[in-house]
């Protein structure tokens, strides 16, 4: 990869001397940065990054920089949903996809032979010619899910788990009930007791609540992470 970006340099220093833009050095130091660096970055981390190295270039700079380097077609310039645009590598002969994660922003790359000869096969079928096509799986990524956490009613909290209250439903008595022990969404409660039958007992601040299972059933919780 070393040799690559070697090559890539000298092949981009001799595409902009030709076209005599100058600030020649100053253009390879950003596409230095920049190759060292596999990630999709945007222009604001490039920036960062330059102002970590003790370059201070004036973003358009940057900006117009990369928009060339792009043009060569040295780099490849993305816009995912929801994101600014990014700059990632572009080796030739090399493809990838992406997946998405609309909650963090995390970006992995996959390629799949099954999936690219689909494509082709498909478009082949609908006699279209595919020249190139880009595939973005947008979605929770597996840190994002485990983060995550799911509702239950309270009955099927064990002991010892705190619950945060999301939601009660039921009838008016039911909620009159609730709004008496002074249940509000939003409370946390700490589930002492809970066996199979009878009253769940249930930490509520200082006090402690016995709650019948019906009741137990419609308030809807999320795990307190510890
Ligand atoms: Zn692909
Ligand atoms: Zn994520
Ligand atoms: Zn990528």
């Amino acid at each position: 990869m070393i040799n690559n970006n070697k090559n890539e340099k000298k092949n981009f220093r001799a595409l902009i001397e030709e076209d005599e833009i100058g600030r020649v050095e100053d253009r390879l130091n950003i596409i230095d940065v920049f190759l060292e660096d596999d990630r999709h970055v945007t222009l604001q981390d490039l920036m960062e990054i330059l102002r970590d190295r003790g370059y201070d270039y004036d973003p358009e700079f940057v900006r117009q920089c990369m928009n060339r380097w792009v043009e060569h077609g040295f780099a490849q310039k993305k816009t995912f949903e929801g994101q600014p645009p990014r700059y990632e590598h572009r080796h030739l002969g090399r493809h990838h996809d992406h997946m998405i994660c609309t909650k963090c922003g995390k970006i992995i790359e996959f390629h799949n032979e099954e999936i690219e000869h689909l494509q082709v096969r498909i478009a082949r079928q609908h006699g279209f010619h595919m020249l190139q096509h880009k595939m973005e799986i947008y979605g929770i990524c597996a840190d994002c899910l485990a983060l995550r956490q799911p509702l239950m009613p309270l009955v099927m909290a064990k002991p010892g788990e705190r619950v945060e209250i999301k939601d009660m439903m039921g009838g008016r008595s039911a909620m009159g009930r609730l709004a008496s022990m002074g249940l509000r969404k939003g409370d946390v409660l700490e589930v002492i007791s809970n066996n199979a039958q009878g009253r769940l007992i249930v930490g509520h601040g200082t006090t402690r609540l016995a709650l019948g299972r019906g009741v137990a059933e419609k308030i809807t919780v999320s795990l307190v992470p510890l």
